[in-house]
């Protein structure tokens, strides 16, 4: 009993001691990984993780994933790969941003499968494999990012050097998925499936997040996605399939009345059109909340959807609670979670929910949840 409450107020001081809470549930991203498995039941769903599995923590979200039973993961870099090598000790882990010059040694002690982007790429692993560790061909069919061109592709058709590179996966990427209706889709999937006919002894992956949305001819035999895991909308516009993921909360400070005609914040970019009640929270841009959504983000105080006033400070966001009669000292605002989801966010802040969620930062308490 004893133990038990000095726990809590070990916990209560610890909150205090910080401004905002970052809430992970760990059962959504593994729920939202059911569902896409589920609604493809003929592909194997893996799961991208790069970025730190988008800002919600690679050590928390990497060993729920296999747990629900993903065996398949992508990162972007050789850490991120080594990180999950620790966690994942019997994944396939694809690393989508190649192999670095000299780098083959590294991948191959940490059993790290490089997505083999260029023609240098696929010689070099070729060389430095004696016994074809696994790797991935990236194919490009219309980013101009990474990958071979199409016709770099087919002129490898039959050539050894597939076998000799240990390529067990070929794979492109989807240039705008979230928008079903433009033409670039089909003739990336024609491309691809061109592609795939060429080497019909390796399995096939194009689908991102929205492209699993697409026709089901999209899904080829391993999807990709990342974003919807976290709670991102895959179809925008539509009504969201998945489960929320990530609640941020930060502290309020203080609450303050001001009278018409005064501003707030730097260089006084809002004015009080009424007499109006102010709510100091303990968060800012330093915490990965966008500057950019300055007045024109919002925050939820007791439910009620209250407006960010002027300028976002580096740890301080005023918010007019007018509206809100719950906003006190030592109260909660919820700046991502209930209708505040992180599409949202993004919008009011000029950007994408994906930049919300890799721009979280590391001075909240973190917290997962199962
Ligand atoms: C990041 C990435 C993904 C995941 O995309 P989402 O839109 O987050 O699902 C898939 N494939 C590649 C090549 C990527 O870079």
């Amino acid at each position: 009993m004893a133990s038990a409450q000095s726990t809590a107020e070990t916990t209560a001081q610890h909150r205090a001691g910080h401004g905002a809470r970052l809430t992970v549930d760990l059962s959504a991203v593994t729920a939202n990984w059911r569902h896409l498995a589920a609604h493809a039941p003929q592909a194997e769903c893996g799961a991208v993780v790069k970025a730190d599995a988008y800002g919600c923590g690679l050590a928390a979200v990497a060993p729920a994933l296999w747990r629900a039973g993903c065996r398949t993961f992508f990162v972007a870099h050789l850490s991120e790969g080594i990180a999950a090598r620790a966690l994942l000790p019997e994944a396939a882990i694809y690393l989508l941003n190649g192999l670095p010059p000299g780098g083959a040694e590294a991948f191959r002690a940490h059993a790290l499968r490089p997505v083999l982007g260029s023609g240098e790429e696929l010689a070099e692993w070729a060389a430095a494999t004696e016994s074809a560790s696994p790797a991935a061909l990236h194919v490009d069919t219309g980013m101009n990012r990474l990958g071979l061109r199409v016709e770099e592709a087919l002129a490898l058709s039959g050539d050894s050097v597939i076998a000799r590179a240990g390529i067990d996966l070929v794979m492109s990427h989807l240039v705008s998925a979230e928008q079903p209706g433009d033409p670039l889709n089909a003739h990336q999937a024609e491309a691809f499936a061109r592609v795939r006919a060429a080497f019909p002894h390796l399995r096939g992956s194009l689908a991102n997040s929205s492209g699993t949305c697409l026709a089901p001819g999209a899904r080829h035999d391993l999807l990709r996605p990342g974003y919807c895991l976290f709670g991102g909308n895959p179809e925008p516009g539509r009504a969201n399939p998945m489960r929320p993921v990530v609640r941020l909360e930060a502290t309020i400070l203080q609450v303050r009345q001001v009278e018409a005609g005064e501003t707030c914040g730097y260089n006084a970019r809002w004015r009080a059109p009424t007499p109006r009640r102010l709510a100091t929270l303990s968060l800012g841009y330093a915490d990965g909340y966008p500057r950019s959504a300055s007045n024109s983000g919002h925050a939820l105080v007791g439910g009620v959807l209250c407006p960010i006033l002027g300028l976002i400070s580096m740890d301080l966001i005023i918010l007019d609670v007018t509206h809100a009669p719950e906003a006190r000292r030592g109260g909660t605002a919820t700046l991502i979670g209930d209708s505040l989801d992180i599409d949202t966010v993004g919008q009011a802040a000029g950007t994408i929910g994906y930049e919300i969620l890799t721009g979280l930062g590391s001075r909240y308490v973190r917290n997962s949840i199962e």
